[in-house]
Formats: structure tokens, sequence, C-alpha cells
């Protein structure tokens, strides 16, 4: 380790310095980081550190890493590369600036993070975020963390009570996390290798939370897993439930208002999850159910485990049972061996089924996964031109979506003051974003509005009279 990315002894500071600390956290990639982020903070926060918004304010920078995109641990080693610039002039100014690497590169990479970037001061994994203010305490007396090692038993165990956290403002909406890990091994997918595989939160632990979370003024609560509706516990009989069963037993819970999952994968859509769409009012009508392709077979290549055919079959049978539900997916173009005509029959697979918003994606390889090693990688420029096909496409149906909602009276639940006095942000049943000039409510309130105008990214409307 050279002197100037040495990190500063815990005695360098003044008296009292842990109680200013201040973190920045960088988050990539999917909700699941979103969440992880706030357990990062809250985990923090019990240590004396505060979050900041601004990277030149904080003593410590956290990356909490997304390992999907192309050439992600590239991206990181770059971010790190500024990063050692500013502890470099940090510890010229003889303050504290350490450097923590988390998520899933951090996973993936582990010490060669470590090795490679002798700034960095922590490298810790998504299981292991409960012991990062020891980590920064090793970090302190000159040890190179890296902590990624975990026990499949104790993934659950340490998440913060989120009612308990010093410091945080708690939102009307919340995550609450019942599953982590995937063993489903689609081939473009790094997750089973990151993040493990599917171990689910029991449901004592889970009602549990949600109730204390609801008595904390939470109204919304979407429920969180890579793998959210491969989620299975035990009842109190000892009978085996899923996921539909469990929102069941949320939607118990007195104060409760909404209720959301996400991310889903379409062969663990069970009848009892679908029944819960058709009975349970307060079970969003949104759901997040990726279909990556329309082609049987890209989506065999693809290790998907069914075909185009029978995720049309499933959505039928979804909207019969639920006919307002609004549906999003993730889309990958350009698969290895993706011909023209597998590439018309996603198209075709949208235009049937229709999306109220998507995540489009040109493929890339993921180094140690099974598809960076198939034959008939598809050229940039074709990747490209599929992708801008695909996304116009998906955008008109976003845009109807929305404009269809012009002129109808929807609920609205009132999260966060608008830019404007008066006015608030709400976020509609298909999530959407929506501003509502509301004076005589307040946030946490869920009001009847009508739908007045469709913007790009949000929506617009007036309080409905009555
Ligand atoms: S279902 Fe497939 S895409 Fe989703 S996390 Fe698991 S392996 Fe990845």
């Amino acid at each position: 380790m050279t002197q100037d990315t040495a990190p500063l002894a815990a005695t360098d500071l003044p008296e009292g310095a842990a109680a200013q600390r201040k973190v920045f956290i960088k988050t990539y990639g999917c909700q699941m980081n979103v969440y992880d982020s706030g357990r990062m903070s809250d985990a923090l926060a019990a240590d004396g550190y505060v979050t900041t918004e601004d990277m030149d304010d904080a003593d410590l920078v956290l990356l909490n890493t997304c390992h999907i995109r192309e050439k992600a641990a590239e991206k990181v080693y770059s971010a790190l590369g500024r990063l050692r610039e500013t502890k470099k002039a940090r510890a010229a100014e003889g303050r504290e600036f350490m450097i923590g690497v988390a998520g899933c590169v951090a996973q993936a990479e582990g010490d060669e993070i470590a090795r490679r970037e002798p700034a960095v001061d922590v490298v810790i994994g998504p299981q292991t975020y409960h012991r990062l203010p020891q980590a920064l305490r090793r970090a302190r007396t000159g040890e190179r963390v890296v902590d990624t090692e975990y026990a499949l038993e104790d993934k659950f165990e340490h998440l913060p009570d989120p009612t308990k956290v010093k410091g945080r403002v708690r939102s009307v909406t919340a995550f609450l996390t019942v599953q982590e890990g995937c063993d489903k091994f689609c081939t473009f997918c790094v997750v089973p290798y990151t993040r493990g595989s599917e171990v689910s939160r029991p449901l004592a632990q889970i009602v549990s939370e949600a109730e204390k979370l609801v008595a904390d003024g939470v109204r919304e609560i979407t429920l969180l897993g890579q793998n959210v509706n491969a989620w299975h516990g035990v009842d109190g009989t000892g009978q085996a439930i899923g996921l539909g069963e469990l929102l069941y037993r949320l939607a118990e819970i007195r104060g409760l208002a909404r209720l959301r999952y996400t991310t889903s994968h379409p062969r663990d859509m069970d009848d009892r999850l679908i029944e819960a769409h058709r009975d349970l009012k307060m079970l969003m009508p949104y759901l997040h159910l990726p279909v990556q392709a329309g082609s049987d077979r890209i989506l065999k290549a693809m290790n998907r485990r069914h075909k185009a055919s029978e995720y049309i079959a499933l959505v039928e049978r979804i909207r019969a049972a639920r006919p307002d539900i609004a549906l999003s997916g993730d889309f990958i173009v350009g698969f290895p061996g993706e011909t023209e005509a597998d590439f018309q029959a996603t198209m075709d697979l949208v235009a049937t089924v229709g999306y109220a918003q998507a995540y489009s994606f040109k493929y890339s390889t993921r180094p140690g996964t099974p598809g960076a090693d198939l034959p008939g990688h598809v050229a940039e420029e074709v990747k490209v031109e599929r992708l801008a096909r695909l996304q116009e496409l998906l955008l008109k149906q976003q845009q109807n979506f929305s404009r269809s909602l012009i002129g109808r009276e929807i609920d609205l639940l009132l999260e966060k003051p608008g830019r404007m006095p008066g006015q608030l942000i709400g976020r509609s049943p298909w999530l959407q974003s929506v501003n509502v000039d509301a004076n005589d409510s307040k946030i946490g309130d869920i009001i009847n509005v009508r739908i007045t105008a469709a913007g790009p990214n949000s929506l617009f409307a007036e309080v409905a009279e009555g």
C-alpha cells in the first residue's frame, strides 16, 4: 500500500468525529440494490454515519454495484480510479476518505478488487452488510477488508429493524425483502453466482416486519426478491405455503393499504398467487413479469424453461383473474444465435401482450455465464437496430396505457411534496408518478383523483369531487 492511499488511523480523527461521518452510496442496478443501499445506510446509522447526497461532502463512498451491465467490473474499476484521486487529495488535507465496494461485482470479484485497486478499503458482499461497521473499523487499522463469505442460514438474520433506525425519514412506502438468490440459472444472468441459491425468509419474520412498518406509518409494502414468487414457507400448522398465501396473510394487517411484489419468474406464478390477484383488492394491479424473448428457440437457449405460448396463456389467466392488471417486462435483444425471425417473434409477443412499462437491453456477455460461450454472437449494429425497433413499440404501448387513463378516476397514495406549493406527488395503482394539487390532503392519504394529462414520465390529476 502506498502512503497516499493508506487509510487514516482512527486516532487521526478528532474526538467525536464518528458522530459526524457522512456516507455517500452510489447505487447501480435493480430494486434489490436500492433496498440493500438502505440496509447499508441503516447499519452505518447505528455507528453514527449520516447519508449525504453530495459525494464531495462524504467521508465514505460506497459503490453498490450491479453485474448485469456490459463490462460492469471495468466500469467499477474506472469509478474507483477517480475515487483514488479524491482519496489522495483528502489525505493531503489530513481528512479521512474511505472507499467501499458492495453489491454483485464485490461478490463476484472479491479479492481481485482489493488487488487491483489499492485505494479500496472494504469489499463487502450483499449478505454481509450487517458487518459493514466492523469492516470499516478493521480498515481504519490499516487492514484491507474483503468480507463476502456467509452462511445460507444467516441470510436474513441480521437485517436491521427498519423502524428503529436513527435518522431514517420513513416514507409511506417500503420494501420488505422476503427472498434472495436464484436457482433458475438463465444463461445470461450472474445472479445465481453472485447472490447464491434461493433462500426464503421465514413467514413469522416477514409478518412481524410488515406489522412494524405499518405501525410506523407505512401504507404500501413491496415484497422484494430476485425470484420473489419462488418464496416458500410454512404456516403455523406446518403446512407448506407460497407467495400467494403470504399475500393473503399480509392483507390482514390493519392499516396496510397496498401490497406489491417484484421480481417474478413466469414458472413460479402458481394458482394461489393468481387467486390472490383476483381476491385481494389491496394487491395492486401491476405485475412485473419478465419474459426476455418471444422465440422458443431463444427462450430455450436462455434456459427460461417455458415457451412463448405458455407465457401468453399465463398472462391471459392473470388478466381473467384481475382484468385491470397492467404488465411490465424485461427484454434482451441480440442473444447469441438470435435471427431476424427470432427477433420478430419477440416483437409479435410484445404486440400480443401489450406492456404498460418495460426494460429492454442489448445482450451483453457476462463472464462466467453459459451464454458467454454460446456460438453466434450477434453483431453490435444489429443489436442496436433491433433494440431501437423494440423500444419504439414498447414506448408506444406505454404512452397508450398512460393516455388511456386520462379522464379516469383512480386512487392515489400521496407520497411526497411536489415542486409547486400545494402540490403533492402520489403513486397510481400502476406505479406511475402522479402530480396533483391537493391542499386538503396529507402524505399517506389515499385520495380519489381524476387524471387530466399524461407526460412522458408522470401523470397529472385533479382531486375528484366527492
Ligand atoms: S430468474 Fe433468471 S434472470 Fe432472474 S435472477 Fe434468476 S437466473 Fe437471473
